[in-house]
């Protein structure tokens, strides 16, 4: 479900709360090339449960630089190839506080959301839904998760701003942030199911296959 505030604005239009970053350096932007989608993007491999990455705090973002830029685009490109919804930094390797989202899935341009050294500042209700996660692949399982939340965080300029997320865009909020602070969202599971996945998945190590 994308953010209903971000969908009635044109393309070209700045958005309030989710800044996409729409950072094509000038140069790429003057070349020829006939292609509208910029310069090829950097697609990361995604690191996998068992990395001890996955579960360590990531640092605070300091620098807001044309590297951060092009780091959320490749983001985004790595997170469409991987048919996902949303990316931390940690699953590609990286510990620092930098997540993508997009609960459109690369259909709507303007739901694309940076979020860098976020903050959720605001939680209500709960909703129960199935959630996967990119670096638990073939798995998945039920998170009760606040229905509504306000994030706060800085985009890639270091611009400070606060987004609402409702439904399926909450959860990714919440599920992206829990990577930044090294949670998994098998920490949400009941001992029962979480240990149902770490046994197929120490099997499948075994196996060579994970
Ligand atoms: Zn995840």
């Amino acid at each position: 479900m994308p953010d209903k505030s971000t969908t009635s604005e044109p393309p070209t239009s700045k958005s309030s709360g989710a800044k996409s970053p729409a950072v094509t350096p000038n140069a790429a932007e003057s070349s020829s090339a006939p292609e509208k989608s910029g310069p090829a993007r950097k697609i990361y491999q995604i690191m996998k449960y068992g990395d001890p990455i996955l579960e360590k705090p990531s640092k605070s973002i300091t620098k807001f630089d044309a590297e951060l830029a092009e780091l959320a685009e490749d983001m985004f490109a790595t997170m469409y190839s991987a048919q996902g919804i949303g990316l931390a930094a940690p699953q590609i390797g990286k510990s620092i506080r930098i997540a993508v989202v997009d609960v459109t899935g690369g259909k709507n341009p303007e739901a694309k959301i940076v979020l860098v050294n976020p903050e959720i500042i605001h939680g209500e209700g709960e909703k129960r839904e199935e959630e996967g996660c990119l670096s638990i692949p073939g798995f998945r399982g039920y998170v009760v998760r606040p229905q509504f939340v306000t994030v706060k965080a800085q985009d890639v300029k270091g611009q400070e701003f606060e987004i609402r997320g409702e439904d399926l865009l909450a959860r990714a909020f919440c599920h992206e942030i829990d990577h930044l602070n090294g949670i998994l969202f098998l920490t949400h599971l009941s001992m029962l199911k979480r240990d149902m996945i770490r046994r197929k998945i120490r099997k499948l190590k075994k196996q060579g296959e994970w």
